[in-house]
């Protein structure tokens, strides 16, 4: 049986970016991924993802910074572009005084600071006159980051799983993970079990996002996941030259109990805009793809206020997989009874993150330690409610 130093479950966002920093490392890697690559049956399709060190939390804004190195490192080793840099804001609209949303605007404001990250804190009106197309109630706080912007998503991963195999990765595609078996002896290490054969690894990535209690179960180990099919729009502006890169941010909007996002144009003259968190429960097995007109229909309400004086027509919606924990925390590190199975969990906000958490990855299997801080992102106990403020 070949024995590699690390094998990858899973190659989305998460796992392409451990097998390209492991891979890179030196290791003799293995990545598997049960569909065909580039499929849409995940979270890391589709066009675009937002970047941004804006965060609620200290750790997660020290996470971005390192994840824009790690981009611009794969940026350059490619020679390809992946992030678009447009400047983004976050919109507390406050609509009112005694708004349940869990998320200030000053969490992100000292999450920044602690972190030397500059900003502006802009009133809706200081806002409006940068960006007319807002309609913000007056009592909005915006935050604005220069550095926010998108990233290719099925580029970046492409990209990754490219480099991953110059630096003499396998990376084997219809290949479906049906188990993982912790050895015992002086070894030490897993077997990765597969309908074309099985493998041995000293560390196994589990990098399976929804499908990772899957592969759990036989070792005892729960992660509390709720797996929804989330969904995002494409808007055509009547007048999508308002909408470009310069005269319009990323943004997130943060109102009464839910979460929005949205995008400039981007590589067409269509702006993608989207709910976080809809609670649209599903497990993978029961995905239809088909998006939810109720959802549709409440975006397509919002956007109405967002940006009041643009016609927009919804040209089509694009359905996507979160598997989220209770407190939208990440999971990353080595399970505690198994520890050469390491868990990468990105709980619906970790595209920005991904080519740093692959190099967290990298760094624990091959080193068993990582140079980031990773304290806050264990295995959550069980306590199904939703907070509101990622993405
Ligand atoms: C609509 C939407 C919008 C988002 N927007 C943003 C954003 O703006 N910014 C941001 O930072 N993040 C965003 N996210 C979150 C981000 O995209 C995800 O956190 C990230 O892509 C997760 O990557 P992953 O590799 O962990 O998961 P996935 O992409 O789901 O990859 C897991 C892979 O594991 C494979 N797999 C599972 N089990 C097995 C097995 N047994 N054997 C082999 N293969 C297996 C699956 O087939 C899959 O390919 C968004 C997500 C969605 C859905």
């Amino acid at each position: 049986m070949e024995k590699f130093d690390v094998a990858v479950v899973g190659l989305g966002a998460f796992g392409s970016a451990t097998v390209w920093q492991a891979a890179r490392k030196g290791a003799k890697v293995i990545g598997f991924e049960q569909f065909e690559f580039g499929h849409v049956h995940g979270a890391s399709h589709d066009t675009s993802r937002i970047v941004r060190t804006s965060y609620d939390a200290p750790q997660y804004v020290a996470l971005a910074k390192s994840a824009y190195r790690e981009w611009r490192e794969l940026e350059q080793c490619a020679g390809v572009k992946l992030l678009t840099v447009t400047g983004g804001v976050v919109l507390f609209t406050n609509d009112r005084p005694s708004s349940s949303s869990s998320v200030k605007a000053t969490d992100y404001t000292a999450s920044l600071e602690a972190n030397n990250v500059p900003y502006e804190l802009l009133t809706a009106q200081q806002a409006k006159n940068r960006w007319p197309q807002f309609g913000l109630s007056e009592n909005a706080d915006v935050v604005y980051t220069a550095d926010t912007g998108i990233a290719h998503a099925a580029k970046s991963v492409m990209t990754m799983q490219f480099m991953a195999r110059t630096h003499g990765a396998v990376l084997k595609e219809n290949t479906s993970v049906i188990e993982v078996v912790p050895l015992a002896g002086p070894d030490k290490g897993v077997l990765v079990k597969t309908a074309q054969g099985t493998f041995q690894a000293n560390k196994v990535v589990l990098a399976a996002d929804a499908w990772t209690n899957k592969l759990l179960a036989p070792l005892g180990v729960h992660i509390p996941l709720q797996i929804m099919q989330e969904q995002v729009t494409y808007f055509k502006p009547a007048d999508p030259a308002a909408f470009e890169p310069g005269n319009f941010p990323v943004w997130i909007a943060f109102t009464e109990g839910k979460t929005f996002y949205g995008f400039p144009t981007f590589g067409e003259p269509t702006i993608k805009a989207a709910r976080d968190s809809s609670e649209n429960l599903m497990t993978p097995e029961q995905r239809t793809y088909a998006h939810s007109p109720e959802l549709l229909h409440e975006l397509t309400t919002f956007m109405g206020g967002l940006v009041p004086s643009h016609r927009l027509e919804s040209l089509r919606t694009v359905t996507c997989q979160y598997a989220i924990t209770p407190d939208r925390q990440f999971v990353l590190g080595p399970l505690e009874n198994h520890p050469d199975i390491i868990v990468g969990l990105g709980a619906g906000h970790g595209f920005k993150f991904a080519p740093v958490i692959g190099r967290v990855m990298a760094e624990l299997a091959i080193n068993g330690k990582t140079t980031e801080d990773i304290s806050n992102f264990g295995i959550p106990p069980s306590q199904p409610s939703l907070l509101q403020g990622k993405l």
